[in-house]
């Protein structure tokens, strides 16, 4: 029986979770699907033997990835979510007055894997009828729609396997492509501490196709390493120019509830340390 999963994403460091139980295991078409029940971090999603998200801290990294960029733009009404098949992402934004959310995920086990034993991440998002879900490569999603969308949630698993392409120039280019104006892409981009050429790569890459690009932090406790990073590009910097009080009021007409996001911790989530400036290279 297993009672212990170790994380290990570095080879000189490791994450450990004792006295876990192990509620699912398959090899799907893309990567090893895991769910385990935690004593201190509840259900635990893990792909590839890398933590994805857990059902106790997944709400810091969900409101973060989402709510900085729907407050902002203050009149999104198309959003696209690539990767993201656990759903968290869909539950904030169906928090927002939007009228179609697309999400393109590659692997449906992950989606009914997240539904079946994480019901509280989607909480019910799969089945809003402004909820389509494409099954399939976001890559070749953002190549071939004809869609156009307000924001762009790349909530994605890190460059390596079928996340990679989803750090790539060419995926940008077509988010650029399809992006409304005043529209924004907001991405996973890993823990800078760790992962610091991974961040500039993605500076670099970023800035291929958007004119703003930075990025915004959140602490997510099983994101081991210190701030998670959510990379920010759009080509409309006024996005980033709004104060708190203008984010509280869009915030607050929407009854917006979260657990992390105020309009407070969305201005100081852009506020970057020098270390992680310095990653800021062109
Ligand atoms: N929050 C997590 C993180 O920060 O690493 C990501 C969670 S979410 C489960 C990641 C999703 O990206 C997975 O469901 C995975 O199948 C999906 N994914 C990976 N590569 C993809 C691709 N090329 N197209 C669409 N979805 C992809």
């Amino acid at each position: 029986m297993v009672t212990r999963f170790v994380e290990t994403l570095y080879p000189d460091w490791q994450q450990a979770f004792e006295g876990v139980r192990l509620l699912h295991s398959e090899e799907t078409p893309f990567q090893k699907l895991e769910v385990f029940e935690t004593p201190g971090f509840g259900t635990l999603l893990t792909l590839d033997g890398v933590v994805q998200t857990t059902t106790a801290d997944e709400f810091v990294y969900h409101e973060m990835i989402v709510h900085p960029a729907l407050v902002a733009h203050g009149a999104a009404k198309s959003v696209l979510v690539v990767g993201g098949g656990d759903g968290g992402c869909l539950r904030e934004i169906l928090k927002h007055p939007v009228e179609r959310v697309v999400l393109a995920e590659i692997d449906a086990a992950v989606v009914e894997v997240s539904r079946r034993f994480l019901p509280t991440l989607s909480a019910g998002a799969f089945d809003d009828p402004r909820v389509v879900v494409r099954i399939g490569d976001g890559l070749a999603y953002v190549a071939e729609t004809e869609e156009k969308f307000d924001v762009i949630v790349v909530d994605s698993t890190d460059p390596e396997g079928p996340g990679e392409v989803l750090f790539t120039e060419k995926f940008y280019a077509d988010c650029a492509r399809i992006l409304n104006p005043r529209g924004v892409v907001v991405t996973q981009s890993g823990v800078p501490f760790r992962q610091p050429r991974g961040l500039t790569l993605s500076y670099r890459r970023l800035r291929s196709a958007f004119s703003d690009v930075t990025f915004a932090l959140c602490c997510v406790p099983t994101y081991v390493g210190g701030f998670m990073a959510l990379g920010w590009a759009s080509n409309d910097p006024s996005l980033r120019t709004l104060g708190v009080e203008s984010l509280r009021t869009v915030a607050d007409s929407r009854g917006l509830v979260t657990r992390y996001y105020t309009p407070e911790v969305h201005l100081a989530a852009f506020a970057l340390p020098r270390y992680i400036q310095e990653l800021l290279v062109p």
